[in-house]
């Protein structure tokens, strides 16, 4: 047993442990982070996007020294079927600011360097230890952890467990459950590497400007997921992600939509001769709002994934955990300064700060959306897709077509498909989810 004892610890060293870390060693609690990987991004995937703000409240002056990639100047949105994509790009110089809002970066580059800045902090900083589970006292209040390091068990006020979507010391220790397989998805993604006038070429960009393509439909099969391509200074990074369940009921692999997202005719040209350098899985929280566990306890908090905080309507999860886990360690820092006790009665105060952030009111906003887009996937995510991508090159091809004509056929398509209960229904369980 480490006889030192702590203000907090951190379990993990993700976006969530490093933001929480960085905090509370700013606000000058004695703090310990246990990370079990090699090193702080070793375990770490994401797409990814980075969005400035949330790091800016953590770091003012990050974009001096971060690993940052390309900001982002275009966001395409494509829904594909077999043959092709109906794009909606969103392009504007106003995203060539003196402080971008939105990076692409490599998380085992990134979060080795966010590390740095905790350890800079005055964190002790403990890699390549796993917490086994969590010390508790005789009525079950969480008095800190246990690891796998010779003698290995930390005391602290509180622990911070920001361990990702797993969650495994939370469910082992009976504070939250292990998410079912239809509110998690797995996705693969692979980085692909070409030289850089080749990503700027093909994606038509300038320095360090960046783009992002978010792709749904007929590649995911109709089960509930999406593609994604973003490109890097000198490589692209290509994903795809589904529901868990939705590929146990299938029987898809993700290994193999991978391949056909791939050799799809839209995707193919962006990553020709390229080389494929990485590849990579790990699952993503998808169950929305209805999904957050239990965020305090006697003795703990949970940050980031682990609290299934992300918002798959927006692709957004990076920037919730930062934010969770600096408003985690901001709770918790106005308890010490109180000379409170870390109770759950105290310890409230973080749900109530997170409550009142934009984190909680996203995901409350869309509570309905992951539910209704799982069950109606097949319609969603391969249905619709096929019709919006027929009904385009109806409007398009010129044949000699009268066009009221056109617009008959492609009416009658969609009616045929869904019938007109099922297209209004559709519309209005859409529209009432989103809301
Ligand atoms: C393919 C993919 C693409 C994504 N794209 C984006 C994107 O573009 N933008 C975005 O904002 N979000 C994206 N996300 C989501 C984003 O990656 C996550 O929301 C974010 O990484 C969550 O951070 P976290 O710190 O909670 O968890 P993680 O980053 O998973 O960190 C958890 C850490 O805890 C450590 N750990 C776990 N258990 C233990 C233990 N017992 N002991 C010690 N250490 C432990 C792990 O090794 C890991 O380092 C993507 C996710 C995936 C999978």
């Amino acid at each position: 047993m480490i006889h030192e004892r702590f203000d907090a610890i951190v379990v993990g060293a993700g976006m969530a442990g490093n933001a929480a870390a960085l905090t509370l060693a700013k606000r000058g609690l004695k703090v310990i982070q246990l990370e079990r990987g090699e090193y702080s991004g070793s375990k770490n995937v994401q797409g990814a996007i980075l969005y400035a703000d949330m790091l800016e409240k953590l770091i003012p002056d990050f974009r001096e020294d971060a690993p940052l990639e390309r900001h982002l100047v275009e966001q395409r949105f494509w829904m594909m079927d077999d043959r092709s994509h109906t794009g909606l790009h969103y392009r504007s110089d106003d995203f060539n600011e003196e402080r971008p809002n939105r990076y692409t970066i490599i998380r085992a580059q990134f979060d080795k360097w966010f590390s740095s800045k905790v350890r800079e902090a005055g964190a002790v900083v403990l890699c390549e230890t796993t917490v086994t589970e969590l010390a508790q006292d005789a009525y079950g209040r969480v008095i800190g952890v246990k690891t796998d390091r010779y003698g290995g068990e930390i005391h602290a006020d509180v622990v911070v467990l920001a361990e990702g979507v797993n969650g495994l010391l939370g469910s082992r220790a009976g504070l939250r459950t292990t998410p079912p397989a239809d509110k998690v998805a797995l996705a693969v993604k692979e980085m692909h590497f070409l030289p850089r006038e080749t990503i700027e070429a093909r994606f038509n960009l300038s320095g360090d400007e960046g783009t992002v393509i978010e792709a749904v439909g007929t590649i995911s099969r109709g089960m509930t997921g999406m593609g994604f391509i973003y490109a890097n200074k000198e490589c692209v990074s290509l994903g795809i992600g589904c529901l868990v369940s939705d590929f146990q009921k299938s029987g898809e692999t993700p290994y193999g939509l991978l391949e056909a997202f791939k050799r799809h005719p839209s995707v193919a040209p962006l990553i020709a001769g390229a080389e494929v350098k990485e590849y990579s899985a790990h699952l993503i929280p998808e169950g929305g709002y209805k999904a957050i566990p239990q965020l305090y306890g006697e003795g703990w908090v949970v940050v980031g994934d682990a609290a299934a905080l992300n918002n798959a309507i927006h692709r957004e999860g990076s920037n919730l955990a930062m934010t969770s886990g600096r408003i985690a360690a901001e709770a918790i820092f106005q308890i010490k300064s109180r000379r409170d006790p870390m109770t759950a009665e105290n310890l409230a105060l973080y749900k109530k700060m997170l409550d009142d952030s934009f984190v909680i009111k996203d995901l409350k906003k869309y509570k309905d959306m992951p539910q209704l887009l799982h069950i109606q996937s097949q319609n969603f995510f391969l249905t619709y897709p096929q019709l919006v991508s027929k009904a385009m090159q109806n409007f398009v091809r010129v044949d000699g077509t009268p066009k009221v004509e056109k617009e008959r056929t492609t009416l009658r398509s969609f009616v045929k498909a869904r019938s007109w209960t099922g297209l209004f229904g559709d519309a209005f369980r859409l529209a009432r989810a989103w809301r």
